[in-house]
């Protein structure tokens, strides 16, 4: 961000509160960009002792990660990640449990993972947001050690199921 997007001004990097923050100059305007972290929700989606992966638009060809969203204003994470999944592959899904939260440093980012099975409905997805679709057995599916991975990983220790976390580009190919 270079400009103020409430006055225009040109924005100057101070410290405020200890960090070096984006600050509008303007004395009335006082403007600050905080980069505060945004919320990202992602859903472990189950179905016959398979869960679905999902490659987005523009991810190379090997990678593929959970069903995940930005929230819609005035909506909580639980209603956001079954609308998601209903978005994004065209499944209804009954949300069963919260998995935790992780980081996502590197885009700035707070996932809110849970665990949904699916009640209904055909795999369909909208090509402009989602390149294809795999499901993946419980006994190889593979976490990776990066954003949801980790939920994926805490996930199947609640089925019994131990595995280490490898490379995002190796991992469920
Ligand atoms: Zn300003």
């Amino acid at each position: 961000m270079k400009y103020c997007p409430q006055c225009g001004q040109l924005l100057r990097r101070i410290e405020i509160g200890g960090k070096r923050r984006d600050t509008c100059m303007d004395g009335h305007c006082g403007f600050v960009h905080w980069n505060n972290p945004v919320p990202v929700v992602g859903g472990i989606v189950e179905w016959n002792d398979q869960v679905v992966l999902v490659r987005n638009v523009g991810w190379p060809a090997t990678w593929y990660g959970l069903v995940t969203g930005f929230l819609e204003a005035g909506e909580m994470p639980e209603e956001a990640i079954v609308r998601e999944v209903k978005e994004e592959i065209g499944l209804d899904a009954t949300l069963h449990s919260f998995i935790g939260m992780y980081e996502f440093y590197r885009k700035n980012q707070l996932l809110i993972c849970y665990h949904l099975t699916v009640d209904s409905g055909d795999v369909r997805f909208p090509p402009d947001e989602i390149a294809d679709f795999k499901w993946v057995p419980l006994e190889t599916v593979q976490p990776w050690s990066a954003g949801t991975g980790h939920a994926l990983r805490d996930w199947l220790r609640t089925r019994g199921i131990e595995r280490e976390l490898r490379d995002f580009t190796d991992a469920n190919n």
